[in-house]
């Protein structure tokens, strides 16, 4: 096992149904560790750059206007396995299919306002914090 650290957004939906101290408490009582954390704005560029792998599907222009309309609230995690697990805890893409008491289906509502990203393995992970984090806003 391996301490990992995941980056979480909590999307423009989430945010806007005042969720963010439920999402935050639940990731906090399933044991995983906030070290870093804050409220922005996206653009659209930088929603196009943070969802640069998706630049061919169909979703790609709603997905990154969607994440460009509100405040979304990033951070980092820190735990065992913290990549795989996080993932686990938020459930499917689609919270129609998620599993009961993921946050997806507790706050998303369809496929694509589905209310929290996280990183989907390290290589992502890597690449996804320094995107919203630099090194002196993440809590050693
Ligand atoms: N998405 C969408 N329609 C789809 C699939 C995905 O709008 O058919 C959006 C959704 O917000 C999702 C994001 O694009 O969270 C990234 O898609 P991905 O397949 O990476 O899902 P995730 O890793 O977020 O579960
Ligand atoms: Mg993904």
């Amino acid at each position: 096992m391996a301490i990992e650290q995941t980056l979480v957004i909590i999307k423009p939906d989430a945010v806007s149904k005042n969720a963010v101290g439920d999402i935050i408490r639940i990731f906090q009582e399933k044991g995983l560790k906030l070290k870093a954390l804050k409220m922005t704005k996206l653009t659209k560029e930088d929603a196009k750059k943070f969802y640069i792998v998706h630049k061919d599907r169909p979703f790609y222009d709603e997905l990154t206007d969607f994440m460009s309309s509100g405040p979304v609230v990033a951070m980092v995690l820190e735990g065992e396995n913290a990549i795989s697990y996080v993932r686990e805890i938020i459930g499917a893409t689609d919270p129609a299919k998620a599993a009961e008491g993921t946050i997806r289906k507790l706050y998303g509502t369809d496929v694509g306002k589905n209310a929290v990203h996280a990183s989907d393995s390290p290589e992502s992970a890597k690449v996804e914090i320094p995107f919203f984090f630099s090194q002196l806003e993440i809590v050693g």
